[in-house]
């Protein structure tokens, strides 16, 4: 499904300089290499702040810890995502109110989320699923008129561009009030364990989240908001600072995949190729199509059994899943999310698959 190694190995003189600069200098907590990767991201996404911190699941529950949000107050998000997106609203307290995602997109449908606002309603959460953005020129506009948040999950979508009607173009997770991504490994930007960042062009709640992920802390010993201990590594930050710069290629040869798994799937009937929407560009974070008229589940084994792996991102949406039963939804309540689950395979994506493993890949899936 990934080659981390691979990737390493193109640069490990790099990565492995900078993490020996790390060792060297004892500089492990809050370290230099934390600053300047802050900076370096912030000049990369336009964000006007970005705070660094330990995952991308803390950064998301800092962003709503920072809103100052009330017991039982509404989030609005979607089903098909991953856990963190729920966990985070429920930890808190907050009543997570769910909206489907379309089919094709998989990302949350705008034409549903008017319905889902009551007069609780504080903020909406929308996900930017496998690397393509949610549409956020209309996220915005009906946060603005019911006066909500908007916190952005650009966990999967580091790097992807929406450009707005006017013709402005807005990188994912600058967009929203606040916007959070994750560095675990095999995002689009990875480091080497985990790691995460809360983006805000408010300096207001950049002070906050700022505060909220170092124990709420106002000046040394002082605490102004109940916090967390939520720190990016200075080891990790090295090792981003290294690979940042090669962002843009990466997210190219995920393209150039996802291009070449399009063109040679194109003939088949039986599959849905992802979607692309005109918004957004689709940093392909997952290559996930829909099986639509075979047995998903046997095609898999199949390609199991000839040496490809693939993944279901994710087999059962949040609404259904056991720990979630509390929040009263059942079978029936978002179709299209279930349906989803039932038909998505994501086959092998990353930085470094080459033409010939993806005509295997997709020879393979023809010949079932
Ligand atoms: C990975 C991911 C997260 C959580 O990030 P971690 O760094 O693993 O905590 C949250 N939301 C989505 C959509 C993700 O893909």
């Amino acid at each position: 499904m990934t080659d981390l190694y691979g990737q390493y190995c193109k640069i490990k003189t790099e990565v492995d300089a900078a993490m020996q600069c790390v060792v060297d200098q004892a500089d492990f907590v809050n370290g230099n290499a934390v600053g300047t990767f802050a900076e370096a991201l912030a000049r990369y996404t336009g964000s006007g702040h970005v705070i660094p911190c330990a995952n991308g699941t803390d950064a998301l529950r800092i962003a709503l810890m920072a809103l100052d949000l009330q017991p039982g107050d509404e989030v609005v998000t979607v089903p098909f995502t991953f856990v963190s997106t729920l966990e985070v609203i429920a930890l808190l307290g907050l009543k997570p109110v769910l909206v489907d995602v379309t089919a094709d997109t998989f990302v949350m449908d705008p034409d549903q989320l008017e319905s889902a606002i009551t007069p609780k309603t504080k903020a909406i959460l929308p996900v930017h699923l496998f690397g393509q953005c949610a549409d956020m020129e209309r996220i915005m506009s009906i946060a603005r008129a019911h006066n909500l948040y908007v916190v952005e999950d650009a966990c999967q979508a580091l790097g992807a561009a929406v450009t707005f009607s006017d013709g402005t173009v807005h990188q994912a997770g600058t967009m929203g009030h606040v916007g959070c991504t994750s560095f675990f490994p095999t995002k689009n930007l990875g480091c080497f364990g985990d790691g995460g960042a809360v983006f805000t062009n408010s300096e207001e709640l950049a002070a906050t989240v700022r505060s909220i992920a170092n124990h709420g802390m106002s000046r040394k010993y002082y605490y102004d908001h109940i916090g967390l201990n939520s720190r990016l590594d200075t080891l990790q930050a090295a090792v981003l600072n290294v690979k940042l710069p090669h962002l843009n290629d990466y997210i190219r040869a995920r393209q150039r995949a996802a291009r070449l798994y399009d063109e040679a799937l194109a003939d088949c009937s039986d599959i849905i190729t992802p979607a692309k929407v005109s918004y957004s560009t689709h940093t392909y974070h997952q290559y996930t199509v829909r099986v639509t008229k075979v047995q998903r589940d046997s095609l898999r084994a199949r390609l199991s059994d000839a040496g490809v792996p693939t993944m279901i991102y994710y087999p059962c949406p949040l609404h259904l899943q056991k720990a979630y039963q509390y929040l009263d939804y059942k079978q029936g309540d978002f179709p299209v999310s279930e349906m989803l689950s039932q038909q998505v395979l994501s086959l092998p994506m990353h930085t470094e698959l080459t033409s010939a493993q993806i005509q295997y890949i997709t020879k393979q899936l023809k010949i079932f």
